[in-house]
């Protein structure tokens, strides 16, 4: 059994489902279970019109889902054939009717909770996933819908919900296992779940990968398959560096490693489940399915760069803490932890000094409220738009010279932060973000450009 994940672009509209089709009908031998994001953009749209709707603007908000409704109908006419459409019309409306209730109510209290937040952004996944399934039957794939709600188990910490591990597998093992064993094929939602309660939760932005991953962990899935836009993972955001090349092989802790720090392509808990239970995971392209992508896994074999990729997080804000001189260190660093744990501030890149500390946070919010606890004892300074660049890969372990070889390159670029992470497979360090674009060129062009594959020569 595989599990096979398409990601907003690959489903983004009739022709990129009727490609997904094609990927899951030469995979049929190896069970595939399919999970789906929404269509592309869909998620950014309905967090717009929640946020509409809670300024009391229901009309717009209302407008906005008059279009976006026609879109999911549109996309369903032209994949199925009229008396399917007209059955499942129906059943898009009464969803999409149930979103335009919320949406009054959350317009007439004039609030937007997180708890309604990830109300109206299951709505993506939840029509997607209905398109998907009856596009696979329409087209002979015996195809069974899902309701990831039923499945995946979650805390109930909103817009950020954490599974919960056994109670997902058993529901999995209930409720999707059986429909693989007499040889249909599952699809359903990434990115949404439930709480015990049964009320509506997310994972977070980009959480559809990491639902496939829990869904694969759950049943032991021979792999996961991360179906997308992109060759696999590439040397370098694709954005920022035209050149940036496919890895053929990375590791799991190489993969987490990028994906934490800013290659969008995988959500960084996604390899967590395949980790425990040892599973391959494949980045793939759904608009090029013949090439062999990404493939990520417990052991990568040794490549001959002395490191693999480079992520890029933009978006960063340094806190620089000064301490009174009367405080001792351990009490000042623990002091300070404790701050930024209150105010839900979490941190990516630390260094001290005897009397300061400096971390970066990817977040503005709870940053004033923060300080301003801060400020009581200590001198603060806050900078934003920064940009953490990280190196990565196992060979950084064993080569001697990296970071005088790195920083040689980038001799008269400003560096706010340098870090090696005890993983020792990265290297950490915080630029301004205009410096971005030059930097990932250079350092790419230096230490990328007589490449010719990844593996060991
Ligand atoms: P999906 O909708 O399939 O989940 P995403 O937009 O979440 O796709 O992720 C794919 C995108 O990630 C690519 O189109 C690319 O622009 C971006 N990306 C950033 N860094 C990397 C990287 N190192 N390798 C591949 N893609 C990357
Ligand atoms: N649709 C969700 C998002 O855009 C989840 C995903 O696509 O992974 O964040
Ligand atoms: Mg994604």
């Amino acid at each position: 059994m595989i599990v096979m994940k398409f990601g907003g672009t690959s489903v983004e509209d009739a022709k990129a489902i009727g490609r997904a089709t094609e990927i899951v009908r030469g995979r049929l031998k190896e069970h595939p279970v399919v999970v789906v994001s929404a269509l592309a953009k869909v998620t950014d749209q309905l967090l717009a019109i929640a946020r509409s709707a809670a300024t009391g603007d229901s009309k717009t908000a209302l407008q906005l889902v008059e279009a976006f409704s026609q879109r999911h109908y549109e996309v369903a006419g032209e994949l199925l054939a009229p008396a399917r459409f007209t059955q499942l019309r129906e059943d898009l409306g009464r969803d999409l009717g149930a979103l335009n209730d919320l949406l009054r109510g959350i317009s007439a209290v004039g609030e937007l909770t997180p708890r309604t937040t990830d109300q109206v952004a299951a709505y993506g996944e939840i029509l997607s996933s209905k398109i998907v399934a009856a596009a696979f039957s329409t087209r002979g794939l015996d195809s069974c819908l899902v309701d990831a709600r039923a499945c995946t188990v979650t805390d109930a910490n909103y817009m950020r919900a954490a599974p919960l591990i056994d109670d997902t597998n058993e529901r999995l093992q209930k409720l999707v296992a059986p429909l693989v064993d007499k040889g249909c094929v599952p699809v359903m939602g990434g990115f949404i779940g439930a709480s015990k309660a049964g009320v509506t939760t997310t994972l977070g932005r980009g959480g559809s990968d990491y639902s496939a991953a829990l869904v694969g962990a759950g049943l032991s899935a021979e792999r996961i398959e991360i179906w997308t836009d992109v060759d696999g993972m590439l040397t370098t955001d694709p954005g920022i560096c035209s050149n940036a090349r496919r890895i053929e092989v990375l590791s799991f802790d190489e993969a987490a490693e990028l994906a934490y720090f800013g290659a969008k392509v995988l959500h960084p808990a996604t390899v967590l489940p395949a980790i425990q239970k040892n599973i391959p995971v494949y980045v793939l392209n759904s608009r090029n399915p013949t090439c062999e992508g990404t493939k990520i896994t417990a052991r990568a074999p040794k490549s001959r760069h002395m490191f693999k990729a480079i992520a890029v997080k933009k978006g960063i804000t340094i806190v620089d803490v000064a301490a009174p001189r009367w405080l001792q260190l351990d009490g000042f660093l623990k002091w300070i932890v404790d701050a930024f744990a209150r105010h839900s501030v979490s941190v990516d890149v630390i260094s001290t000094s005897e009397v300061s500390l400096s971390v970066t946070v990817d977040t503005n919010e709870g940053i004033p409220s923060l300080t301003a606890e801060l400020a009581k004892l200590a001198d603060v300074k806050y900078e934003e738009r920064k940009a953490i660049v990280c190196l990565v890969g196992e060979n950084l372990r064993r080569t001697p010279g990296v970071a005088a070889r790195v920083f040689r390159e980038l001799e008269d670029v400003k560096i706010h932060m340098i870090s090696q992470g005890a993983s020792e497979i990265n290297l950490t360090f915080v630029i301004a973000e205009e410096d971005v674009a030059r930097v990932v060129e250079r350092l790419h062009r230096a230490f990328f450009s007589d490449r010719v594959s990844d593996m060991a020569a």
